[in-house]
């Protein structure tokens, strides 16, 4: 009897992995958003504007920069933003937090954004200092969805806000999480952004579930390329986004050769973008920790192609 390889046993048994649908190579490349955080020394600084240049010629919708706990950065997102706004092409978004402060501090740094020529906000709640519970601010704005609502009144913003696909850690529960993403979207919100996640049929269950709740404004996933894994586990952890089994695995053994860690972690980014964009998925906000070589990659894999030719490096 002819011995049969285990490999083609499977196969004619049936057990087959289906292969990602070939490139559409005539659809439109997607729309891409970056984030930034603003820096801290004059030495991230230069990295940070470095990144912006390497990365403008994909010609980005916007790009938004964050903003530090408890409005912890506020100057230095200002002046970031501020910067982007007068010296730059691109449209810049700034993050604002309502945590901590009284509805007319945070009234006043919006309307220092729209005097400064910023017109969106990603609107967010932020979270308490490391060890308490959030608990909202006796004069504040409570939720991410109060804040949403006050801009409304002060300008004419487009906001965004933050979705969960994997529920936010101090929801009540995910029909709850969900419900007050669509009250953020009802008070005037005009598109979420994923907190990041590494399985990707959570986040595209999670579209289900919205669209099924009468959402229908975008959700865009948040790609968060990984080549730190340690860091990104930690962080993993604070805010909710599960780390799966072979994601460590990937990254086993290559503690000391970050040359292999961006290769694994542009490979993963990368498998996971092609993934969502065979379902459908036209958008993407990458979280690029001010390092552009992997987003620049991964937009590129994406079909993204730089405006007037290569970007200088
Ligand atoms: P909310 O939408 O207000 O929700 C917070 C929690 O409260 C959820 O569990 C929700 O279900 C619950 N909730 C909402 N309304 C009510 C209610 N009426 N009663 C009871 N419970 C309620 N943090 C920063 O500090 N700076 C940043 O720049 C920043 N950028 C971010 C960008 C993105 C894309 C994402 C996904 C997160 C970002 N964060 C940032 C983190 C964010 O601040 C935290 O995740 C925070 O814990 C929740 O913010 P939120 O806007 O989602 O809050």
């Amino acid at each position: 009897m002819t011995k049969v390889a285990p490999t083609l046993q499977r196969w004619l048994a049936g057990e087959r992995i289906g292969p990602l649908p070939a490139r559409n190579t005539s659809a439109p490349p997607p729309a891409l958003s970056f984030e930034f955080f603003p820096p801290k020394t004059p030495a991230l600084k230069q990295q940070l504007w470095h990144c912006i240049h390497r990365l403008t010629p994909l010609a980005p919708r916007f790009v938004s920069v964050t903003y530090g706990a408890g409005g912890s950065t506020h100057a230095r997102t200002h002046a970031t933003v501020s910067r982007l706004a007068r010296e730059t092409s691109l449209v810049p978004a700034a993050h604002l937090t309502c945590v901590g402060a009284t509805r007319d501090e945070v009234d006043a740094v919006a309307r220092g954004y729209w005097a400064a020529g910023v017109r969106h906000i990603v609107a967010l709640r932020g979270d308490a200092p490391a060890g308490s519970a959030y608990a909202p601010h006796p004069g504040g704005y409570d939720y991410a969805s109060d804040l949403v609502a006050g801009l409304r009144r002060i300008a004419d913003f487009e906001i965004s806000v933050a979705a969960y696909p994997e529920t936010h850690p101090s929801a009540m529960s995910a029909q709850a999480d969900l419900d007050n993403l669509k009250r953020k979207l009802d008070s005037g919100a005009t598109r979420a952004i994923t907190q990041y996640f590494f399985d990707t049929s959570t986040y595209l269950r999670f579209l289900d579930r919205a669209l099924a709740a009468g959402i229908t404004a975008p959700i865009v996933p948040g790609i968060m390329p990984v080549s730190n894994y340690e860091q990104a586990a930690r962080f993993s952890a604070l805010c909710g986004t599960s780390v799966p089994a072979w994601l460590g695995h990937l990254f086993e053994g290559t503690e000391n050769d970050p040359e292999i860690r961006r290769i694994v972690a542009s490979i993963v980014a990368a498998e996971q973008v092609r993934t969502l964009q065979a379902n459908g998925v036209d958008e993407f906000h990458f979280y690029t920790l001010n390092r552009p070589d992997l987003t620049y990659a991964i937009a590129h894999i994406l079909g993204v192609r730089p405006k007037g030719g290569l970007a200088d490096r």
